[in-house]
């Protein structure tokens, strides 16, 4: 899947597109009589109700701009242990390489890998297995990480804090390039290319970083986790099971639902199915997501 903002090319490319979770744990104080009102937005794409499921895709995106190619966060990746998740444990053949290929992007051809933050999900193409050892995925990239996300998981990591499927990522995914030499450290304002710029977007995790495209009439941002599902468009209270500090995480939230709804800003979840952005309309004192990508 392509779209276009102003000058920037984003082509999408899935490693799953069929992740569920339990809505009622994901997602908990789920207002269902909203839901309900607009199940006919969310189904069968965003939730199941039925099942009580919320269904994401784990997704990269491609920007090719100003000569350069951007990979914004890294998925799942092979070969990696993630025995919590058994779709993902040690898994092998996602095609993913082979998708990019597809799109004329060469591994090699990747200039900067930027991790929205380090969860499981968001790290595990950034290194791949070669004779034993996890080497870049991407040998000519540099690969921005969030200085205070990475140095807030280290210190969790080394005090044994981590949960162990993100401290298995961090081994597996990160720490491997940290030591190989390819990770520039960055910070809330950094400008990838011209147009493109960095913000903080706390809340999911402590470090997390947005990524926020400005060209003349063309808005959008690549905001990772701080929107997982459409939901909490409908919900913007609602804070997910995975988030490190959700009263955080509401606020983040709802000053990009704000700004997106008055600036016609493109909103870019990193798990978005079907359109997989959104833009924001104001529907009284609440949001409407509305699901197409021409910039308005
Ligand atoms: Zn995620």
């Amino acid at each position: 899947m392509r779209f276009a903002i102003g000058e920037a090319t984003v082509d999408i490319i899935v490693d799953d597109d069929d992740f569920g979770l339990p809505l009622s744990e994901f997602l908990p104080g789920y207002d269902r009589g909203l839901i309900e009102a607009h199940r006919d937005t969310l189904e069968p794409v965003f939730i199941d109700l039925a099942r009580d499921l919320a269904k994401h895709a784990i997704q990269s995106f491609v920007i090719r701009t100003a000569g350069r190619t951007l990979l914004v966060d890294a998925c799942i990746g092979e070969h990696k242990d993630i025995p919590e998740i058994p779709a993902w444990h040690r898994r092998r053949g996602s095609g993913f390489l082979d998708r990019l290929r597809a799109i004329g992007v060469d591994p090699a051809g990747i200039d900067l890998v930027f991790c929205t933050h380090l969860h499981v999900d968001h790290v595990g193409w950034n290194t791949r297995q070669d004779n034993g050892r996890w080497q870049p995925t991407f040998p000519n990239a540099r690969y921005l990480f969030g200085r205070r996300e990475l140095a807030d998981w280290m210190a969790q990591h080394d005090a044994g804090r981590a949960p162990p499927i993100h401290a298995r990522a961090l081994e597996q995914s990160v720490i491997p390039i940290v030591e190989a030499g390819r990770v520039d450290l960055v910070d809330d304002g950094h400008e990838l290319v011209p147009g493109l710029q960095l913000v903080p977007l706390p809340g999911h995790t402590s470090g997390q970083m947005g990524l926020r495209v400005d060209y003349a009439q063309h808005r959008a941002i690549f905001c990772g986790d701080a929107v997982h599902n459409p939901v909490q468009i409908f919900q913007p209270a609602l804070s997910t099971s995975s988030c490190t500090d959700p009263q955080l995480a509401r606020e983040t939230r709802a000053k990009i639902l704000a700004e997106a709804a008055d600036s016609g800003r493109l909103v870019i979840p990193a798990h978005f199915r079907g359109a997989r952005c959104a833009h924001i309309r104001r529907n009284g004192d609440g949001y409407t997501p509305v699901f197409d990508t021409v910039p308005r």
